[in-house]
């Protein structure tokens, strides 16, 4: 094992959240240490076009976005690794993280992890993945231009998809597992009135089928309330059915809700440990935009700051 120098502070993520805490650290000469992750530049490094980050009037694309963020971070002296953490111990200080038998200390932590698209979990889904199966209509939407795709989920995310979708698709299809959306009246009443969008109602996803070389042909559904299955042919499917917070190695050591979120002390990024912060997805189920994680990931550096000037 070795052990590295001991850190004023250890950011874990680099999404918006983890780039600009980065940024506010490396700015306050707190010399911050980035582990990057599996995801380097996190969830908008799977996005095309973002159009709604502020000072980008023509837009730009996800990857580029990430890459100014880490850029602008080092420029002020920050070290980004891409390295993934693989255990915490929050239990004594210096706190100490991991990756594999490497440890590193450090006197505060910045969780930025964010969350990942939640999966169905088939075998079927993981085969034909980048291949008509996507988890992301904004990345790959464009390819299916006058085609047939369903869109999983009834939550805002697969409204909001299938409304997207219907700019290039000539039919959009929501299945969904109950007979009512979970999403918000506004979408709702958009998805039911548009003339490209349909429903399957009581509906799951039991396979999906093609092969690699075809890609997606189709699916079989299964109805939730008859257990009976039927065939449909599409040529993409795109599931949004909810994230789930990258908190995996958190458990049992920080606070999380009923959902695995990290929680955070109201106006605040503290999380119930003295020292270490939380910023970004990992934090909130709500907004999940990358200026709102940004703009934590910048209340996380303040909050860290403060807590070392008072140590
Ligand atoms: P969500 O609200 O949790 O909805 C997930 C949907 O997927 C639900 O309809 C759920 O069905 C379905 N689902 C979950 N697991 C499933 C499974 N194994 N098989 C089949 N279906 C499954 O997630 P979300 O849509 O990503 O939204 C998350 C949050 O972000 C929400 O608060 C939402 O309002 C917000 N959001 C807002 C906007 C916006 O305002 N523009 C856009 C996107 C998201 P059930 O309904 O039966 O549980």
């Amino acid at each position: 094992m070795t052990e590295t120098k001991k850190r004023n502070v250890i950011i874990i993520g680099s999404g918006p959240a983890g780039l600009t805490a980065a940024i506010y650290a490396a700015r306050a000469n707190m010399k911050p240490l980035v582990f990057e992750g599996n995801q380097p530049g996190g969830q908008l490094t799977i996005t095309t076009e973002v159009e709604n980050y502020p000072g980008f009037p023509k837009g730009i694309t996800g990857p580029e976005l990430m890459d100014l963020f880490r850029e602008q971070a080092q420029r002020f002296g920050a070290e980004t690794v891409f390295k993934n953490v693989t255990k915490v111990d929050f239990s004594n200080k210096p706190f100490k993280v991991w990756i594999g038998d490497d440890a590193y200390s450090s006197d505060s932590i910045i969780i930025a992890t964010g969350a990942s698209a939640r999966m169905l979990g088939m075998e079927s889904e993981k085969k034909l993945f980048g291949y008509g199966v996507s988890a992301c209509a904004t990345c790959d939407g464009f390819f299916y231009k006058e085609k047939k795709v369903l869109v999983i989920g009834g939550g805002d995310s697969a409204l909001e998809e299938a409304i997207f979708l219907t700019k290039f698709a000539s039919e959009v299809w929501l299945v969904h597992r109950r007979d009512e959306f979970r999403g918000s009246k506004i979408m709702r009443e958009r998805v039911l009135s548009h003339p490209k969008i349909h429903v399957h109602w009581n509906s799951v996803v039991d396979e999906f089928l093609g092969t690699t070389e075809s890609g997606l042909t189709g699916v079989i559904l299964k109805d939730t309330k008859t257990g009976e299955t039927r065939k449909d042919s599409c040529d993409g499917a795109f599931i949004a059915i909810g994230h789930r917070p990258n908190t995996s190695i958190f458990e049992g050591i920080i606070d999380l809700d009923d959902k695995k979120y990290i929680i955070t002390k109201p106006d605040s990024t503290a999380t119930n440990i003295p020292g270490v912060f939380a910023c970004g997805d990992v934090q909130d189920h709500k907004y999940r935009q990358a200026v709102t994680a940004a703009g934590s990931g910048c209340a996380a550096t303040i909050d860290a700051e403060h807590y070392l000037e008072e140590i």
